[in-house]
């Protein structure tokens, strides 16, 4: 399965644009997420816990001290806080256009995680996790505004962010350009992966202001960048953390590097081939804001690279995404949801169904649907589409998903109703006594005809 399909030497496979095709995002070497993390085993638990234990304190810490903040632990013993939780299903959300659009939560968002948690008419409660491409803040503080959006306690646990894969190449670079993000967040998240110098455009320009003839950095920025002497420093590799806030100088500095021999600022190679390999946290070209239309994203930027690069080389530029659609990302997920219903459920068994809720056919529903046609899987990863976001009602989503819905809280009643219909109609084919049976098809009159 998964383990065993990545074990050995890390290899990278490239994409070179958002078409992905199934084979591309099956076959050939590809590791994009910690061989550590991929291959835990139930010998990991004490690190994951103490993860958690770590957010959680954090979260109790944030959440206390604001008054807007209602955590459901907190509240009153009701029945839904005494709900048992399903080891049959769980759910995985994407975040952007689904839970929340332009920083504020889309309202079906806070019912359905009420549903989750037990407000159902099933008495049940159901695990899940969250698998966003979205980034530029450490997963904790991440799941700390999640928490505050959704009313919910969220745990770095149940979390995957576009660059959390990124950790695993922290020991194979020694110095690394890190792009994107407000300030100096995202060296921040790479120094906390482990990445041993962290280098931004902002030191960069600060040592050689006409680097970026247009771009001036401001008294923050300046006082923020790092004194360093780039006639000894060698840059590695180049990581694209979340989005560019100043895709001119960030591309102009890519594009030095990329033509310089082996990383070396102000040289140029004569063959440009020589540039240090440049990886994206995701590929999504455009993402739900709170703007009406979409709006571009890290994977516009990827594709203006690639086409600048060939412009002014002749060469073409292979770079690395992460995150969905990548089967990888997919794998990890699985062994995160694994965990987190053994450590906090103490369910110790795959699911027999993985619900993805997601607003972007190109990465949420194609890798669900390839992950779930693949043999990485060993359960059913089933694809819902939402209309809340990327996806607009009434176009022909180019990866069609299994169920399309009109919101996130729509996605989770349906996906508890097929659940409920089918244990029912399992029970009355099944070896269950009269009276149970009796009462399961008495339940399925009851429940509306579903189509999936
Ligand atoms: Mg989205």
């Amino acid at each position: 399965m998964a383990a065993a399909q990545s074990a050995g030497t890390p290899r990278i496979r490239r994409l070179s644009s958002m078409d992905a095709s199934r084979g591309d995002l099956i076959s050939g070497p590809t590791v994009l997420v910690p061989p550590k993390q991929l291959m835990a085993t139930l010998g990991d638990a004490n690190e994951t816990a103490m993860s958690f234990e770590r957010a959680k304190m954090h979260l109790e810490e944030a959440t206390t001290s604001s008054e807007e903040v209602t955590p459901r632990s907190s509240s009153p013993v009701n029945a839904a806080q005494q709900a048992a939780p399903t080891d049959q299903y769980a759910f995985a959300f994407d975040i952007d256009g689904v839970l929340i659009r332009g920083g504020k939560p889309i309202p079906a968002a806070v019912e359905a995680m009420k549903v989750l948690n037990g407000e159902n008419p099933y008495g049940i409660k159901v695990p899940y996790i969250f698998l966003t491409n979205g980034g530029g803040k450490t997963e904790e503080e991440r799941c700390i505004d999640l928490s505050k959006q959704l009313e919910i306690e969220v745990s770095t646990g149940q979390f995957i962010c576009g660059h959390t894969p990124m950790r695993e190449m922290a020991e194979r670079y020694q110095t690394v350009l890190v792009v994107g993000g407000e300030g100096e967040k995202c060296r921040e998240v790479a120094e906390g992966y482990g990445f041993k110098d962290v280098v931004t455009p902002g030191d960069i320009i600060k040592a050689k202001q006409d680097v970026t003839p247009f771009r001036k950095l401001t008294e923050d920025e300046w006082k923020n960048s790092r004194d360093r002497d780039f006639s000894k420093i060698k840059i590695d590799a180049i990581f694209v953390f979340a989005d560019s806030r100043d895709w001119a100088g960030d591309q102009q500095i890519i594009l030095d590097l990329l033509m310089s021999k082996n990383g070396q600022l102000g040289t140029r190679s004569e063959t440009f081939d020589e540039g240090p390999p440049v990886y994206f946290s995701h590929n999504d070209i455009v993402w739900s804001t709170s703007h009406e239309h979409v709006r571009i994203g890290m994977g516009a930027l990827r594709a203006s690279l690639e086409t600048l690069f060939k412009a002014v080389s002749g060469k073409e530029l292979k770079t690395t995404a992460f995150g969905k659609p990548q089967l990888g990302t997919f794998s990890f997920a699985t062994r995160l949801l694994q965990q987190w219903r053994k450590d906090v459920y103490g369910i110790d068994k795959p699911p027999q169904t993985v619900y993805f809720v997601g607003d972007t056919p190109e990465s949420d529903i194609q890798g669900t649907n390839a992950f779930n046609d693949s043999e990485l899987s060993d359960c059913n990863w089933y694809s819902i589409l939402v209309k809340t976001g990327v996806y607009q009602d009434g176009t022909i989503p180019r990866f069609p998903p299994k169920k399309c819905v009109q919101d996130v809280l729509e996605a989770v009643r349906f996906g508890m109703q097929r659940e409920f219909v089918r244990a029912m109609k399992e029970k009355v084919s099944g070896d269950a006594d009269e009276e149970e049976k009796k009462a399961a098809e008495a339940a399925l009159e009851d429940e509306a005809d579903i189509d999936d």
